[in-house]
């Protein structure tokens, strides 16, 4: 596989209030962030012009903060501005975007009261998270070695770097044995999410999703509820055992780079992508492209 690397690209990125040639957004090595994991960010996609839920998401990206105890120097209208004027400087009609915000190198230590918290936003192309042949086949999942944590744990509500460490080494497990992704169970044995998307189960024509209390709430999660409930189907939120895998036929996961993926496979149990998860696929694609109103 050829990579681009993402810090030798044409094009320009904000930077605390400024748009900044590519290969010039640099940070320093003494930044806290690298260190301490003080950083939160957000992922959000650009469909024909329009970023999908953009206010939504720079909401959760300050509450984000907060969580981790610092407080973003930019209000949600400035950030959701300057995530429009990254997209359209770089000549993006269909992108994701990244904004970031993150304890800088003005001090060093688990104590950082001083840092400065700088923010950055990124925009880049990318079509699709997961191969495009298994778009409606469905992708393979194994069990992930780490467990969602509980949140009196970590700040499990806060979309943190930091969180990711053991979805990266989870993701790169199941990579390296053939699957797409790994499943994730919460600290209590209960489904919660892949590394990177939430869940959804169907058995019987009813749908049934782990309750977000130790994992992200995805804005496409709470989207596609709505989706489901408009189309009449009923939508069960709860805690759902790891041991019920088997007892439902058709499964999928949503989030900003997913969208709706269906699944295939998680170890053992086999699931037939089937008319709720297409229906589901068909009508978020419509929404995020402004052709049905959002749920
Ligand atoms: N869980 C995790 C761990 C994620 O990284 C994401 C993607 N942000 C999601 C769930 C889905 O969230 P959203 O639909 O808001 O993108």
């Amino acid at each position: 596989m050829s990579l681009v690397p993402f810090d030798d690209r044409d094009g320009f990125i904000w930077m605390d209030g400024q748009l900044v040639p590519w290969r010039e957004a640099k940070v320093h090595v003494l930044t806290h962030a690298l260190h301490y994991a003080s950083c939160v960010f957000e992922g959000e996609r650009m469909y024909d012009g329009e970023i999908f839920k953009l206010t939504e998401h720079n909401e959760r990206l300050i509450r984000s903060a907060e969580i981790l105890d610092f407080k973003i120097p930019f209000t949600v209208a400035q950030i959701d501005e300057a995530c429009k004027l990254t997209a359209a400087k770089n000549g993006f009609d269909n992108c994701y975007v990244r904004p970031l915000a993150w304890r800088g190198a003005e001090q060093m230590g688990v104590s950082a009261q001083q840092a400065k918290i700088h923010v950055a936003i990124a925009t880049w192309e990318w079509a699709s998270y997961f191969d495009p042949a298994l778009a409606r086949k469905g992708i393979r999942l194994t069990y992930a070695k780490y467990r969602r944590p509980s949140p009196e744990t970590a700040p499990t509500s806060s979309k943190a770097a930091g969180l990711y460490m053991i979805c990266t080494i989870s993701k790169h497990a199941a990579e390296k044995e053939g699957y797409s992704d790994a499943l994730m169970l919460d600290y209590r044995g209960y489904i919660a999410e892949t590394t990177g998307a939430n869940v959804f189960l169907v058995r019987d024509g009813v749908i049934h999703t782990p309750k977000p209390d130790c994992f992200l709430d995805g804005i496409t999660r709470r989207s596609v509820i709505g989706l489901a409930q408009k189309m009449g189907f009923e939508v069960v939120e709860r805690h759902i055992p790891a041991e019920e895998l088997g007892t439902f036929s058709e499964m999928f996961i949503t989030g900003t780079a997913a969208e709706v993926t269906p699944v295939a496979e998680v170890g053992e149990h086999a699931f037939q992508p089937g008319n709720i998860t297409f229906s589901l696929m068909d009508d978020f694609s419509k929404m995020v492209r402004r052709q049905l109103q959002p749920a």
